[in-house]
């Protein structure tokens, strides 16, 4: 067959043999799954497993026939229509609502074109099967620290149609927007669809990345600051700019945990900002800056204080907290002494604690400054159970007793 252009194009893929398709559609988007009406070699290796193993099938839930492109397709296409409501609520509506899925036969290669994702056939079944069918018969890759990569896919290669092929970004500067916030949707996208554990635990998981070793007693987050983009891959440590997806993903966190509600729960604030983003730079180019520049109309101050900090720079925080908690005739008074560390004198940032009572809780916050140790105290409705310091991971730091 033949394929004209009539502008020039820096690369072009094409997809060859028959397909199966299989359309998702909501109010918001349309999702057209394509994949091979032939199993490929590694599926019916499965597959034969599978139709051996009758403790397995009960087990895993999965029958053997089952095991097919045209089921794999339908996961895919709910998945991602799924994926693209979730981003829809938080961030807003943009103009690529047709979205073409293509399975590929790698096993851990995705890859998002405005309107065109690749995914790999094994991001549609969970866990269970991945590890007890994939993994022994087609050697996936062991992911190690990267333990969502599947669950999170295509979640991320969708949110890349609104942070890169919606806002658009130029510079190596920038790519921290695009990578981090796509790491953070595939988050909320978790958060959403399996519950806030599984968000926690993605939390937890990108922590240790930050702090993930690279050699020579540095940790990933000590290679440079996130603006530094690709420049922080070196041909030494050619993961480095892997930072700007966690880190990335991290910022975005901290801003939202800011801007959180936490008497309603309620993520009102930064939804607010993030569609105010993307309604601005919606098929524009957008820069750290203008990115900021959003933050503090919705913050409604200055946030140099905090992008000095957590983009342009690479300092990351060690607490130390105590309690003492007083009785004054039925009053409670809890003080809580906290000091920071490993930060320059201007390094500023509010910590909060959730206060557990026996009916509900209350949220406090204390904002430290430079590596000194301060205490507040706090009057408390009712006698607290439990203090619990930056829920939810909503600092980047660590903490030591
Ligand atoms: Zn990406």
């Amino acid at each position: 067959s033949q394929w004209d252009s009539e502008i020039e194009h820096f690369a072009a893929g094409f997809n060859y043999g028959r397909f199966s398709d299989v359309t998702e559609k909501s109010k918001q988007c349309e999702i057209t799954c394509y994949t091979n009406e032939k199993l490929s070699d590694a599926l019916l290796t499965v597959r034969r497993i599978l139709e051996e193993n009758r403790d397995q099938q009960a087990d895993l839930m999965l029958m053997p026939q089952e095991l097919t492109t045209d089921g794999i397709g339908k996961n895919a296409a709910i998945e991602s229509r799924n994926a693209y409501e979730v981003f829809n609520h938080f961030f807003g509506e943009i103009p690529i609502r047709n979205i073409n899925i293509s399975q590929q036969p790698q096993v851990s290669i995705a890859a998002s074109w405005p309107t065109l994702i690749f995914l790999p056939f094994t991001a549609f079944y969970d866990e269970s099967v991945r590890q007890r069918l994939f993994e022994p018969v087609i050697g996936l890759r062991d992911y190690g620290e990267w333990e969502f990569y599947h669950e999170g896919v295509a979640s991320h290669e969708i949110a890349h149609q609104w942070w890169a092929h919606s806002v658009m970004t130029s510079s190596y500067h920038d790519a921290w927007l695009n990578e981090g916030f796509a790491t953070y949707s595939e988050a909320l996208h978790l958060q959403v669809t399996k519950g806030t554990d599984d968000f926690k635990r993605y939390m937890r998981n990108l922590r240790r990345q930050v702090f993930s070793d690279v050699g020579n007693g540095m940790s990933l987050a000590e290679l440079g600051p996130i603006w530094l983009g690709v420049r922080l891959s070196s041909l030494d440590i050619p993961q480095g700019r892997h930072l700007i997806y966690v880190k990335g993903a991290y910022v975005l966190h901290m801003l939202r945990m800011m801007l959180f509600d936490y008497s309603k729960k309620s993520d009102e604030c930064f939804i607010k900002m993030m569609k105010d983003y993307v309604r601005t730079y919606t098929g524009k180019v957008a820069t750290t800056e203008d990115f900021k520049n959003v933050v503090e109309k919705h913050f409604d101050r200055s946030m140099d204080w905090f992008f000095d900090q957590w983009v342009y720079g690479t300092e990351i925080p060690i607490y130390s907290f105590n309690y003492d908690i007083e009785e004054a005739g039925g009053d409670y008074f809890l003080t809580i002494t906290a000091l920071q560390n490993n930060v320059s004198s201007s390094f500023e940032m509010p910590i909060p604690f959730v206060v557990n009572f026996k009916n509900g809780h209350a949220v406090v916050h204390l904002t430290l400054k430079g590596n000194e140790a301060m205490a507040k105290q706090f009057h408390l409705p009712q006698e607290p159970i439990s203090i619990e310091a930056n829920p939810w991971n909503a600092v980047l730091c660590t903490i030591v007793q």
